[in-house]
């Protein structure tokens, strides 16, 4: 077994991030008359605190794609971000006449941020306006709605991407690669994600807007975690559910314990909660160690290895998520972060709410 310098350990960690670089869908190219050397456009639908405060930022500072339109229920919205964003008349839409964005050439990718259970809904219509469609995690809120998604964007030959920010990140990525560098097997992946939820009254602890609770919102980034470090997928999960605020949390779960069973192994152990403060991977191997601590935040995420301090250049991960998506679409590339992707995901999830339903371990199903 190879013996790495600190220095050849992180270098490892840090090479060769990104897409695969065959093509194998169709190049889509707009039409070159109409919008010559144009950045694709983006339209976001949902003005709420994911687009006001990353997303439109986000699309300050991409290159291959910029905010074009937006979709909002709220017409006092749609005057600000105009007046912000310049985005022009014709671009700005609200649920009723969304449909019409169809007839819209100026915008080739919608990007719903709505609450959880309105994913399916705004996704297929999308499909069947012609536009490439990048979904807000959770994609949906069953296995069920995910299948339809990708069916409808499959029919109307365009592109399903979810909106898995960590891909992008140089942390994430390298902690993709831990299980391949020489350091033997490995052996276990832990995670955590919690933090105290505020407004009692927010779409998040409906059970109607949301599909669920903290599984939902922060138990998916531990389970992608789990799935994207092993590279396997889950053949069962046991879950145990917490709860120790019975108002609050009357509709959805407040704190879950999961533990993932991969063929062959690691075990992967996760939580998630709305109810205490954790944020944090670590991944062994038979000789070496990888943690990271903020482990699933927007930026400042730190990490460590056996062999010394991960140090990458700074991203923007909505920047590098949206631009990496655009390339996807024009150079015909595959994705890590398509709709595929977030079935896997909503898979592992119901088989955590069966268990902890029943008590006992749930096989994961390959519907
Ligand atoms: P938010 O509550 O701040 O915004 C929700 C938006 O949906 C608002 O503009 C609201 O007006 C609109 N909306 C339309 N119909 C609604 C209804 N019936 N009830 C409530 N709101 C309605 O939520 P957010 O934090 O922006 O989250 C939106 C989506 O983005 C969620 O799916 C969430 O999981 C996802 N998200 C992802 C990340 C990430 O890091 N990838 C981070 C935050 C949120």
């Amino acid at each position: 077994m190879k013996n790495y310098s600190r220095r050849e350990f992180i270098m490892h960690l840090g090479a060769g991030a990104g897409m695969l670089m065959l093509p194998r869908f169709p190049r889509w190219e707009k039409t070159p008359a109409s919008r010559p050397g144009k950045k694709l456009g983006i339209a976001l639908v949902g003005l709420g605190n994911y687009s006001t405060y990353e997303l439109a930022p986000a699309l300050m500072e991409t290159q291959n794609c910029e905010l074009a339109g937006i979709v909002t229920g709220t017409p006092e919205k749609g005057v600000k971000w105009q007046e912000r964003y310049k985005v022009s008349d014709k671009n700005i839409y609200n649920y009723s006449n969304f449909d019409a964005i169809a007839n819209n050439d100026a915008i080739d990718i919608v990007y719903v941020v709505l609450p959880n259970s309105m994913h399916h809904e705004y996704t297929i219509r999308a499909a069947k306006a012609g536009k490439h469609v990048i979904c807000e995690k959770p994609m949906a809120v069953s296995v069920k709605e995910c299948h339809e998604m990708i069916d409808a964007c499959r029919k109307s030959g365009v592109r399903l991407f979810i909106g898995y920010r960590l891909h992008f990140d140089p942390f994430h990525r390298a902690a993709m690669k831990f299980r391949t560098l020489e350091g033997g097997r490995l052996q276990s992946v832990d995670s955590a994600f919690a933090f105290h939820i505020g407004d009692p009254t927010q779409w998040r602890l409906k059970k109607s807007l949301a599909g669920g609770g903290s599984v939902m919102d922060l138990g998916i980034y531990c389970i992608q975690a789990s799935r994207y470090c092993t590279g396997a997928e889950p053949v069962s999960v046991t879950a145990v559910e917490e709860k120790t605020d019975m108002v609050k949390f009357a509709e959805v779960e407040e704190t879950m314990r999961m533990q993932l069973e991969f063929p062959g192994g690691p075990t992967a152990t996760a939580l998630c909660s709305y109810n205490r403060e954790a944020n944090y991977l670590r991944l062994t191997s038979e000789k070496d160690r990888f943690e990271l601590e903020p482990a699933f935040t927007y930026g400042g995420i730190s990490g460590w290895t056996n062999a010394g301090k991960l140090y990458f250049p700074h991203i923007n991960q909505q920047a590098a998520q949206m631009d990496g998506f655009s390339r996807c679409i024009t150079d015909g590339l595959p994705s890590d972060a398509d709709g595929e992707e977030g079935l896997r995901d909503m898979r592992v999830i119901e088989a955590v709410y069966r268990s902890a339903a029943t008590g006992r371990s749930a096989a994961l199903r390959g519907d």
